[in-house]
């Protein structure tokens, strides 16, 4: 279905290499807010740092892509000393195209992890690359994402049944 992605886990960090292997991929695009920190602040998790660092050092290729802006994107980028596209326009093609060459990475061996179905797993899709779904670190929001997210939660619950 458009809107599933190919596997959903509660956090980052339950990805592990076996997961990943299993999916066929060795290159992995990672949203920023909410996904490797709270979309209201820039608090990284000791666990998510040592995970970048894990995969890295089983050498899969990371890059960050973000629908915010430079500045945050860039921040994070830093700490993890990976690539990165800001303002990325997803679920749009473009940036998510741009942010696989900064990697070198194929379609076939690509996966985009990230909490939201709209931006996150349709922009995949629309890539024709896998993608992770995570719970959202951040669960508080405007009404704009709430109201996303309620959508998403139906989307969530149906693909968990499946
Ligand atoms: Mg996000």
């Amino acid at each position: 279905m458009f809107f599933y992605p190919d596997l959903m886990v509660d956090k980052i960090t339950n990805i592990n290499g076996g997961i990943l292997s299993g999916l066929g991929v060795k290159n992995i695009l990672l949203d920023i807010d909410d996904t490797i920190s709270p979309n209201d602040g820039t608090a990284i998790s000791s666990d998510t740092l040592n995970w970048v660092g894990m995969l890295k050092e089983k050498s899969y290729k990371i890059a960050l892509i973000s629908n915010n802006s430079e500045d945050r994107a860039e921040y994070f980028a830093k700490i993890l000393g990976t690539p990165y596209v800001y303002k990325a326009m997803k679920p749009l093609p473009f940036g998510i195209n741009k942010c696989m060459r900064l990697i070198s990475a194929k379609r076939d061996n690509t996966v985009l992890i990230g909490d939201q179905i709209f931006t996150d797993v349709v922009g995949a899709r629309l890539c024709k690359i896998k993608s992770i779904l995570v719970e959202p670190l951040n669960k508080e929001g405007g009404f704009f994402l709430k109201f996303k997210r309620l959508l998403e939660g139906r989307i969530r619950c149906s693909c968990r049944q499946r």
